[in-house]
């Protein structure tokens, strides 16, 4: 049963395209993927980059190479743009946004306390991607970049277990 958009039906005006009660436990991702999304995080060194994974079913499907627009070695924000045009592109595709991603150029690969703040709307515990795994990449040892994903449900730091394809 699909029940729609939280926001949507929260009459936000905001499309959000997955649905916390589908979170998964375990999120698969192809070995291509994974390095896609790995070397766009070493391409903006010594900057942090970000982006967008679609799929469906816990398993990712695509990866979206976002433009940091507030580059730096501790900070990202998705443009806001472009953001729009991939979750419409994800709506259209029939997929669902099944993770965020964003570097730690030197710190290990756990969310720092500014990445949990930032998972909620502002004062409240309310996700701005319910559902959606939230994916770090740690480069800071260059030559075994460590990427682990978690869920920001209620507050909590969860290990999402990552199943490489
Ligand atoms: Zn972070």
């Amino acid at each position: 049963m699909n029940r729609g958009p939280i926001a949507e039906r929260e009459g936000k005006g905001i499309f959000l395209t997955s649905d916390p009660l589908i979170r998964p436990s375990v999120l698969m991702i192809a070995r291509a993927d994974l390095d896609t999304m790995v070397q766009h995080c070493v391409e903006r060194l010594p900057n942090e980059a970000c982006g967008i994974l679609a799929g469906s079913g816990g398993r990712v499907e695509q990866v979206y190479r976002m433009t940091n627009a507030r580059p730096g070695p501790a900070s990202y924000e998705m443009e806001p743009a472009e953001q729009f045009r991939v979750l419409k592109d994800i709506r259209q595709s029939g997929r669902s946004l099944v993770g965020i991603y964003h570097s730690h150029p030197g710190s290990p690969a756990y969310p720092s306390g500014i990445d949990v703040e930032k998972a909620y709307w502002p004062g409240t515990l309310f996700p701005n991607y319910p559902g959606a795994v939230q994916v770090i990449v740690s480069l800071a040892d260059l030559q075994h970049p460590a990427v682990r994903a978690y869920s920001l449900d209620e507050g909590a730091v969860a290990e999402v277990a990552l199943k490489v394809e």
